[in-house]
Order: structure tokens, then C-alpha cells, then sequence
């Protein structure tokens, strides 16, 4: 029994089987030499026999996948190709891995050299087939397929991964890495997917198919646990789900404090998926519909305006419908971007992207447009805003693609709400400033706080350092919900700050009357406001900003919130 603590990221206690992957088998290939080099031969030969056997069963769903097979196919058969590889473990020594990844090298470079774009084409294609290779041989799977119910263990995972996964049968997600912040927590959020991250090594400490039981909430997983923790964790597991059941009965009521100041509460989503949650959650519309993970699914483009339009229906009756324009780049790559940047969290990302690939941009602006004709709480909100003169040139874009949707007689709601997010230092800086040009204004404080500090919120590594309550954090709040409030733009929060209820009376004391969340955490934030008096939270507020660093003002809270 091993017993590993993480970043707890969605709650859940959840026992099950193991299912893990590594993509780092490819990056981590030991270049050392064997002396048995007959068990390493034996090795490659079973690999060798049973990837061709996997390749050989997968059924082409279209052209290219055909194409790509028999690429995979004529490289498993390359006598060239093979009898290296023999030399390689037979004549040099090497591993079976080794030997597999020396020859692909040599032959990718040789297909290089050619200076043939077919053949430059078809090297990614042979480095997934090295791969199916080496993951037969260290027979830790580099492929994400889960035929039943798991706890996904792996090194990391790319969002897109987890959009692809068959995710009815992830029961839990156990990563060595990311942080509570990542794009991976918050897809385990709105998928409410118990979760723990920057475990370390789990990946390799775990075996497939090993039982594993995990707490997200307390951020705990346990590797083949004894009879006597399998015991407790159901005795915890019941009783977790009763205060769950609780928090639900409360659903229906608003978020009041007891002086009667009303909070909206608005949920966060990635797709349609997330409405049935948010309704029963008790959401007062969409604060931040996320779209750009429905283009890291494949097929959005063709369900773009049938998505956005049902969302438009469903959710407007309750209130604001905010689709936020794509926020590609960074962790979330999608066909046609650089995946070579040297550092994409301050790349083409978002606005940056959009406004080079107007056709992109040109076509998802339409289809808002369109999904304002079906609800006036449709709005549009601009992730990863600079400064003045960028939003003013996204405004100009806008105003261009609704003339032309005047021209083409496509109807849409000629007052819809624009606002623009405030996720770097330089926009919440000049918030007073980009406040003249929207008519609301919401912080993503998940990127906020990682550009200010400077901090990775993904970087498990320095998990410690991204500290959501550093006096820099706080007085960029401030600024921007006074700013806002000065010049009449709503102000709201959207990042994870705003799903945690214990941040709930600092935000509340802030100024702050509009939050976005994951449903799940609507239940929670719920019940903190109705117990908050607002002008008790304003006064701690006050007190809280003149403190000197993060660990004051944590442990002012805490008592605040009677924790200490
Ligand atoms: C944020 O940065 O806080 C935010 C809401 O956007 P995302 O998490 O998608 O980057
Ligand atoms: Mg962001």
C-alpha cells in the first residue's frame, strides 16, 4: 500500500481499478546496454508481432486514416528497417527500446533528407508507429483507450486528450503533474471528475489494472490500499454523499446575505453538457461559456451555430449567456497553430490568434451574432486583453463582421452586451481605462494571478507560490471592481477564486456582486453567502488589503471564516 498526497481538484471518493498511461515513454527511452541480449531480441520480436497485429485490426474510418495505416504497416515490414534493429541489439548491444528508437531516428532523418514534403509529411506518422513500439515493449500503454470503468493515472494529460476520452468510464484522475488551476482541473470540474494533481510519480509507482482508492477533495491517493483503508474510505464515501444531498436542497434559493445583498451566481461551461448541472445548481445563467473546447473536439465547426443557439435558449431565461471568443493557444492547441513556441502562455494565444486567422475568428463571431437573435442575454466577452488599443481593434473587427451580417440580412441583437476579461497585470492596470469600452468586465483570476506573481498555474512544481490571496493579487481586485463600479460596467469574477467558499467574503467585501463558477461549486458558495453580512465582509475587505503578504491574510481569513 502506497500512499501519495497531491493538489486535490474536484472532490469525490471513488475506489477502482487502475488505468495507466505514460506518455514519457517515448522522451525516456534508457540509452544504456544490455548483457542479455537474447531477452531483448525476444522482446522486440513480440512487440514487433503484436503491434502489426494492431495495426493490421484497426478499420480505416477515412482516406488519410488509410493512408497512415499503410504508412505504420510498410515501416513494420521494412526489412531495412527491421534488420537494423536486430543489428542494433544484437551487434551493439542495445535495448530492445533503444534499438528501436536509434533505427526510427535513422530513418526518419534519411526520409528528411529527401527534401520531399510527402515524405516529411509521413515522419509524424512513423514516430506514432515508434511509438506503438516502445509502448509494446515497456508495455505501458502511450494511448488513451479505456474499454471500462478506470482511475486514469498518467504522467499528464492535454486537455484535448481529455475531451476525446470515452470520459462515462473515468471514474477518477490521477496525474503527476498540474496544478489546481490547470485547463485539466477545470475541465475535471465542469466534467465533475474526482481529481488529484502534481502527485509526482504516480504514473510510475501505479501498475495497470492495480486498485487504487482517492480522495479529491483532500487531495489523497492510495495505491493498492489494505482491507482495513478500503473499510474507511466507504464509511467517509457515505458521508460525503449525505452532505452533498444537503447542499441540494438548497438549490432554489438566491445567494442573499443577511444585510439582503444579492450575489448572482453564474456557472462556468465548456459545451451543452454543462446546462443540465448548472440549471439544477440553481446558476443564474453562463458566465463564462469556454468555447475553444468545442474546437478541440473534432467536429465543431459544422454544430458551431446549433450549439451556440441552444445554448442562447436554454440558458437565457435564466440570465447572461457569455461566450467567451476562443482562448486558443497556450496548453490548448488546436490543427493549424504553432505547437513550437517557446513559451506559448505568453504567445499566440486568444485575441492574438484570432486576429490573425480572421477567417477563424470571422466565422465564430458569426455565430454569436446569430445566437444573439435567439436571446438578448446573450453576450460576447475577449479573453487575454492587453490594453486599450488591442480591444479597440477586436471592437473595430466586431462592428466590421456585424456590418456584413447587416449586408447579408443575417439577424442579430444590435445591443448585445460586449465585455472584455481581465486576465493580464497591463489590462487590470487600465481597467478605468477599458472600462469606456465595454459594457462589462470579468477577471480571470486563474491567469491573472499566474501573470502577475509570475507563477505557472499549471506547474505543480511551484504549486506554493501561486498564491491567490498576494496582496498584488488583491489590489488589482480592488482596482478593477472600483474602476468598474465608477464608470457603471458590472464587474465579475470567472476564474476557480470565485468557485471557493472561502474566498467568498473577501470577494463578497471587495465589491464584488457577480460570480462565475463550475455548478458544482454553486452549491457551496451558495450557502457561505447566506450566511455573510455584507458590511461585516466590506470592513474585512479594508483590513485584509493593509496586510503585508499572502500568509497574513490566508490566516485572516481562516479566522474569519472560523477555521483558525
Ligand atoms: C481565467 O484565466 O481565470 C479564466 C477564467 O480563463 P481560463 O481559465 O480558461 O484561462
Ligand atoms: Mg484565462
Amino acid at each position: 500500500m502506497i500512499e501519495k498526497r497531491g493538489i486535490g481538484v474536484f472532490p469525490g471518493i471513488v475506489t477502482g481499478k487502475a488505468a495507466v498511461f505514460r506518455h514519457t515513454v517515448l522522451d525516456n527511452v534508457e540509452h544504456s546496454l544490455s548483457n542479455d541480449s537474447d531477452r531483448e531480441l525476444s522482446e522486440f520480436e513480440a512487440a514487433h508481432k503484436s503491434v502489426l497485429e494492431e495495426v493490421r485490426a484497426i478499420k480505416p474510418s477515412s482516406k488519410e486514416e488509410r493512408d497512415m495505416l499503410s504508412v505504420y504497416e510498410s515501416m513494420l515490414l521494412d526489412p531495412d528497417f527491421l534488420s537494423l534493429i536486430r543489428e542494433n541489439i544484437k551487434d551493439r548491444k542495445y535495448t530492445a527500446s533503444w534499438a528501436v528508437e536509434a533505427a526510427t531516428e535513422k530513418y526518419t532523418a534519411a526520409l528528411a533528407a529527401l527534401g520531399d514534403t510527402y515524405f516529411a509529411e509521413r515522419i509524424a506518422d512513423i514516430r506514432d508507429a515508434e511509438s506503438r513500439l516502445l509502448s509494446a515493449i515497456s508495455g505501458i500503454a502511450t494511448e488513451i483507450i479505456i474499454t471500462e470503468p478506470s482511475i486514469i493515472i498518467a504522467d499528464y494529460l492535454l486537455p484535448s486528450e481529455l475531451i476525446q476520452m470515452d470520459r462515462s468510464n473515468v471514474l477518477g484522475l490521477l496525474l503527476d503533474t498540474g496544478g489546481s488551476t490547470s485547463h485539466i482541473a477545470i475541465l475535471a470540474h465542469s466534467d465533475e471528475i474526482p481529481t488529484v494533481l502534481g502527485l509526482g510519480d504516480i504514473s510510475r509507482i501505479a501498475e495497470d489494472g492495480c486498485t487504487v482508492v482517492m480522495d479529491g477533495r483532500e487531495g489523497l491517493a492510495i495505491v493498492d490500499p489494505d482491507e482495513k483503508t478500503l473499510r474507511s474510505f466507504r464509511a467517509k464515501k457515505g458521508v460525503a454523499l449525505r452532505a452533498e444531498k444537503e447542499l441540494k436542497k438548497e438549490a432554489s434559493l438566491p445567494a442573499i446575505t443577511t444585510d439582503g445583498v444579492q450575489i448572482h451566481l453564474m456557472c462556468n461551461i465548456e459545451g451543452l453538457e454543462g446546462i443540465e448541472g448548472a440549471v439544477a445548481a440553481g446558476a443564474e445563467g453562463v458566465g463564462l461559456f469556454r468555447t475553444e473546447f468545442l474546437v478541440l473536439k473534432d467536429n465543431e465547426d459544422r454544430e458551431k451555430d446549433h450549439i451556440y443557439e441552444e445554448a442562447a435558449r436554454e440558458m437565457g431565461p435564466y440570465g447572461p449567456v457569455t461566450f467567451r471568443t476562443y482562448d486558443l493557444g497556450g496548453d490548448k492547441i488546436a490543427e493549424g497553430m504553432d505547437k513550437g513556441e517557446e513559451n506559448p502562455i505568453l504567445g499566440w494565444r486568444a485575441v492574438r490568434f484570432c486576429m490573425e486567422r480572421k477567417d477563424i475568428f470571422r466565422s465564430q463571431l458569426i455565430s454569436i451574432l446569430k445566437a444573439s437573435a435567439v436571446s438578448p442575454s446573450v453576450r460576447i466577452m475577449f479573453p487575454m486583453i492587453s490594453g486599450s488599443e488591442e480591444l479597440l481593434e477586436v471592437l473595430a473587427f466586431l462592428e466590421e463582421v456585424k456590418a456584413e451580417c447587416r449586408e447579408k440580412g443575417i439577424a442579430f441583437d444590435e445591443n448585445m452586451k460586449i465585455g472584455t476579461m481581465i486576465e493580464t497585470p497591463s489590462a487590470a492596470i487600465t481597467a478605468d481605462i477599458l472600462a469606456d469600452h465595454v459594457d462589462f468586465m470579468s477577471i480571470g483570476t486563474n491567469d491573472l494571478i499566474q501573470y502577475t506573481i509570475a507563477v505557472d498555474r499549471g506547474n505543480e512544481k511551484i504549486a506554493h507560490l501561486y498564491r491567490p490571496l498576494h496582496p498584488a493579487v488583491l489590489r488589482l481586485l480592488k482596482y478593477v471592481v472600483d474602476s468598474a463600479k465608477k464608470k457603471g460596467v458590472t464587474v465579475s469574477i470567472c476564474g476557480e477564486m470565485a468557485g471557493h467558499a472561502e474566498y467568498a467574503p473577501l470577494l463578497v467585501g471587495l465589491g464584488f456582486d457577480e460570480l462565475s463558477m463550475s455548478s458544482h461549486s454553486i452549491l457551496e458558495v451558495r450557502k457561505r453567502i447566506r450566511t455573510l453580512n455584507k458590511e461585516s465582509c466590506a470592513h474585512f475587505a479594508d483590513n485584509v488589503l493593509s496586510l503585508p503578504d499572502a500568509t497574513s491574510i490566508e490566516k485572516a481569513l481562516d479566522e474569519y471564516n472560523g477555521k483558525a
